[in-house]
């Protein structure tokens, strides 16, 4: 079998981090797809811009079913793979994936069996973003005060979720964002604080609250606010500082009563490799997307395993994205819950035919049962979208 065509897509229908969509083509008639998270941060034409390259470089005529082969020639022969960043190691993943689907379609299997079979029939998720979407008062994005956070966090639990993570620390509605994050200001060190206990309020004891941080934080007030939340019992507490630096996570680490997650700008066994070996992350969320792919992500968990830590894979992305990290999920020993965003706009999922985000009940997600990735695209929908072609032979 041969990649003999690519389609890559610029799936440009809604308002909500529009993803790019990466469908290769083979001469058996079986497509392979991917999604790149990288499109909705700043770098939407770098992710076209590298995976047509790399596509064009090194996945057209090449056979589908050697996957770690390619994986390992688009880490050592792109040149800045080794070192590489979010451009380059997106661009790996979401070939990475789009191989891997080919191959479960091939064999008539779901990726997770070719990786061992499923170690559990459903898959834990919390909710991200849940504040948003068909929540969000008209005017902006996020709720305001502690209040509105708390009444929609009923609403969500009243549904079924039992996890709900947000970052509370944004300023209230027409105030000005801060000047100098890394400064956790009184005022926003009280509001974040408000929020998060108005939320517990809300919700009860028995529902995990994820306190996130974007990496905000200076280390000193990372420490402070770590210590002050810990009688609100947040599940975890998330890249509290910029995880550029270990020792400075370390130190927030050691200096904090909650367990800390961080990953998500983390990239390949390399990247996550000290983080690891130093156990300074307790819960570390690899983006299948970004870290490497399922290749890539299935070797930084095994390596995670032998330090006793757990995988939770960052996704606030797609239907495809959400199917990529299930399949990982199903088959990884120290999954420990996926995240999901699940309550924007309907279109965001309409992008496939099977999409998992609206079968979650009670907090879990059912393994997908199809072959490949379990998700075709909605070709209706994705007929609307700007396609840039790539087939053999094309110069
Ligand atoms: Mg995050």
């Amino acid at each position: 079998m041969k990649v003999i065509a690519a389609d890559i897509y610029d799936v440009d229908l809604h308002r909500w981090k529009p993803p790019i969509v990466l469908r290769l083509i083979t001469d058996q008639g079986i497509y392979g797809l991917g999604e790149f998270p990288l499109a909705y941060g700043t770098g939407r034409q770098a992710a076209i811009a590298m995976l047509k390259e790399m596509v064009a470089s090194f996945v057209l005529g090449a056979d589908p079913m050697e996957i770690e082969a390619m994986w390992h020639r688009l880490y050592r022969r792109t040149f800045w793979g080794q070192g590489g960043g979010p451009v380059v190691y997106g661009g790996i993943s979401i070939i990475d994936e789009a191989l891997w689907d080919i191959k479960g379609k091939a064999l008539g299997r779901p990726i997770y069996d070719l990786l061992g079979g499923k170690v559990r029939d459903t898959l834990h998720v919390y909710a991200n973003g849940w504040y948003s979407g068909e929540w969000a008062p008209e005017d902006n994005w996020a709720p305001d005060g502690p209040e509105e956070y708390a009444d929609i966090a009923a609403k969500v639990v009243a549904l079924g979720y039992d996890g709900l993570k947000f970052n509370p620390f944004f300023p209230r509605r027409g105030e000005r964002r801060p000047g100098h994050e890394r400064v956790l200001e009184p005022w926003r060190a009280d509001l974040g604080y408000a929020r998060v206990a108005a939320v517990r309020e809300a919700v009860g004891p028995d529902v995990d609250i994820m306190v996130e941080c974007h990496g905000w934080f200076g280390t000193a007030s990372a420490i402070e606010m770590g210590r002050r939340l810990a009688d609100l019992s947040p599940y975890f507490y998330e890249e509290p500082v910029d995880a550029m630096n270990v020792a400075v996570m370390r130190k927030v680490s050691e200096s904090v009563p909650l367990k800390i997650a961080a990953g998500e700008r983390l990239y390949t066994r390399y990247g996550f490799r000290e983080y690891i070996e130093q156990q300074v992350i307790d819960i570390l969320q690899p983006d299948v997307g970004m870290a490497g792919g399922i290749t890539e992500v299935r070797k930084i968990a095994a390596h995670a395993e032998t330090y006793d830590l757990y995988i939770q894979p960052h996704n606030c992305h797609g239907p495809i994205a959400t199917a990529a990290a299930a399949q990982v999920d199903a088959c990884t020993t120290n999954f420990l819950v996926q995240e999901l965003v699940p309550f924007r706009d309907a279109i965001v999922y309409e992008l496939v035919n099977e999409p998992l985000e609206p079968q979650v009940v009670d907090s879990q997600m059912p393994v997908p049962t199809g072959p490949g990735l379990g998700v075709t695209l909605n070709e209706n929908l994705i007929a609307r979208c700007p396609r840039m072609h790539l087939a053999m032979g094309d110069s």
